[in-house]
């Protein structure tokens, strides 16, 4: 396994709802370090381009506004096998389908509000990381 890193994000129901502490001393507990965060407001713009991949897909609108409702957290994750772990201890899109103790099934919603995102690959996470933290992308 490799260190690795990766970006989660706190989305607009998980700070609205008040998680951001539990999220984090769940990925801290789990052996993933901080290396960089940040509360941000996303614009359309912003998200639209985040999410590009599902544009044209049906919930794309619905995603998008839900995504610019509210303040974020941006994450920086760091530690071995960051990726994957991450995904894991954020549990399944839906938290119909989520594992017991995960993020998802404790907070989400539904399919569209599930408090939180995790990069899905290497690549993704190198093009999130950078996308949102271009400006100190040394550190994460
Ligand atoms: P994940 O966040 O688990 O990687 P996806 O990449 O498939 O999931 O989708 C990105 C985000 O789009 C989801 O986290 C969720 O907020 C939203 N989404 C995905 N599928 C649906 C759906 N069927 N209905 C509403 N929102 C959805
Ligand atoms: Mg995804």
């Amino acid at each position: 396994m490799a260190v690795e890193k990766t970006l989660s994000i706190v989305k607009p129901d998980g700070v609205q709802n008040g998680h951001i502490g539990h999220v984090i001393s769940v990925f801290e507990a789990n052996g993933l370090t901080i290396r960089a965060a940040k509360l941000a407001w996303l614009t359309t713009a912003q998200a639209e381009g985040f999410y590009a991949e599902h544009k044209g897909r049906g919930f794309f609108g619905e995603l998008i506004e839900f995504m610019t409702s509210g303040p974020v957290l941006l994450i920086c994750l760091e530690g071995e096998n960051a990726i994957a772990k991450n995904r894991e201890l954020m549990g399944a899109t839906d938290p119909a389908q989520a594992s017991d103790g995960t993020i998802r099934k404790l907070y989400a919603e539904s399919k569209g509000r599930n408090t939180v995102h995790g990069s899905d690959g290497g690549a993704s996470a190198a093009r999130e990381l950078r996308y949102f933290f271009a400006e100190a992308f040394e550190f994460c």
